[in-house]
């Protein structure tokens, strides 16, 4: 269980005592509220939101969702009210607690049946995408003490984890976030798949942690030897979904899986990630295109590391990531690292949102029929995403699947409307190609188009593409 002491210790790492005032009214203000009340799992109520703001406080979060995590349940569960919430912690710690409250607490039964709290979530995170990360936490919680629920409402509540909650999580860019809740809501959710894994790697795992010991071990004396100020290196084990996922994809075989543990080692400057490759090179010697230079050339959804496989005197290979402590807080927490410490600042200052975020509130807001949006969330949330660049270098982000349409209208309606033809690649390419993560996509436009063909509906596979078709089809009509 965790501790105040605990939430305090993180903190003291990042805050004054000053600045930790509001995080101990908070504290004693909600162990007061829910003075009396238990969880089903028997513990005082407040070690609930306690958790919920440790979690944050891990991923360094500001203040504010620190305090407002402590107090997230003080209105709906206590005798106090939101107007006591405003007038003990002030506007924005309120805003954030009634933002969490009203997220909504519709009965998970499926996706189709959940689009108004897909709304209602769409909408909180367009005013503030803290509320969303302090719902993830507390959801996080939620999960680890789920064995107190019964067991109709505990796999409600893990579907709608796995469905919902790890999808938004992984499309904030928190991938910490993301692994942790899938693998708390695999084993309720697809019970005898999970067994089916642990059993299959239990024998494999002992064996592969004995070896990335022994790696690790040279590894450590290789980087001191060298006078390389490392971090931390740590053996990082696939998560289990993940594994689950990747080992259906690769027909069931297990060793047909090379990335089951992996060496993580982190570094304080830049510099270092590349002298540690170099090290690691001259001890092992490296597998063909297994280096990858993500420092140099970051993935598109903004990930940083070195990579590299290497051949090991035990006549097995081993990974290796090295990244530094940004790299990795990056990484790990996505949209959260940028909410860090006292970084942003108060309300109405909002950090721009992100592009995809955007085009969500505006679906939300356009389209009320609700089977129509939990389509078009699918399409857009909770598919793989791609990425494209412009022949100016700018990266698009398209769903799986998405055409030179989708990326016409994308750039601009007048840009789809005129589209006569595209090139991928520098090879010209047909409409309804499908496009490729990496690609480079030109559109090449005619100015006396009249506008969009009516077959480009059945090509298309973005609402926004979609929804600017129709409307040039039916202005055209009147
Ligand atoms: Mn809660």
């Amino acid at each position: 269980m965790i501790t105040f002491e605990d939430l305090k210790k993180v903190l003291s790492l990042n805050y004054t005592d000053a600045d930790m005032k509001t995080v101990i009214k908070a504290f004693h203000f909600a162990s007061e509220a829910h003075r009396g009340q238990k969880r089903r799992t028997g513990e005082d109520y407040i070690y609930h939101p306690l958790a919920a703001a440790y979690y944050l406080a891990k991923m360094k979060m500001d203040i504010t969702s620190i305090s407002a995590a402590l107090l997230h349940d003080v209105p709906e569960d206590t005798d106090f009210t939101f107007e006591d919430i405003k007038h003990n912690f002030g506007k924005e710690i309120y805003y954030l607690v009634r933002g969490v409250t009203k997220l909504g607490h519709l009965k998970y039964r499926g996706m189709e049946r959940y689009a108004e709290n897909l709304r209602k979530m769409f909408l909180a995170m367009s005013k503030d995408l803290r509320i969303i990360i302090i719902r993830l936490a507390d959801r996080r919680h939620n999960m680890e003490t789920l064995q107190g629920v019964r067991p109709e409402k505990r796999l409600r509540i893990a579907k709608e984890t796995l469905e919902i909650y790890a999808p938004i999580a992984n499309r904030l860019g928190m991938f910490r976030m993301k692994t942790t809740l899938e693998d708390l809501a695999f084993p309720y959710v697809y019970p005898d798949e999970y067994k089916w894994v642990t059993d299959l790697i239990k024998d494999r795992l002992k064996n592969e942690f004995k070896y990335i010991e022994k790696i690790k071990k040279t590894t450590q004396k290789i980087l001191v030897k060298n006078n390389i100020a490392y971090v931390q290196i740590q053996g990082r084990v696939k998560s289990l979904f993940s594994l689950y996922i990747k080992l259906l994809r690769k027909g069931k075989d297990l060793n047909k899986i090379y990335d089951l543990i992996a060496l993580r080692i982190i570094v304080k400057e830049i510099a270092d990630c590349y002298s540690v490759l170099g090290l690691l090179h001259k001890k092992w010697s490296p597998l063909k295109g297994r280096i990858k230079d993500y420092i140099a050339q970051p993935k598109p959804n903004g990930y940083q590391s070195l990579h590299t496989s290497v051949f090991t005197e035990f006549g097995k290979t081993a990974e290796f990531q090295i990244r530094t402590i940004q790299m990795d807080e990056e990484a790990e927490y996505g949209i959260a690292a940028h909410h860090r410490y006292k970084e942003i600042g108060v309300l109405g200052k909002r950090k721009k949102l992100p592009r995809w975020l955007e085009h969500l509130v505006e679906i939300q807001k356009t389209i009320t029929d609700n089977a129509e949006f939990i389509k078009h969330i699918k399409n857009d949330l909770f598919i793989n995403q791609i990425f494209v660049f412009t022949p100016k270098g700018d990266v698009i982000e398209l769903p799986d699947n998405a055409t030179p349409l989708d990326f016409a209208y994308y750039i601009h309606t007048d840009i789809g409307n005129k589209c006569v033809g595209a090139k991928i690649n520098n090879q010209m390419a047909p409409l309804d190609a499908i496009l490729k993560s990496g690609d480079v996509v030109e559109i090449v436009t005619d100015k006396n188009r009249t506008g969009p063909n009516p077959d480009w509906l059945e090509i298309v596979v973005t609402t926004n593409a979609k929804n600017k078709i129709k409307s040039n089809l039916k202005n055209r009509e009147e």
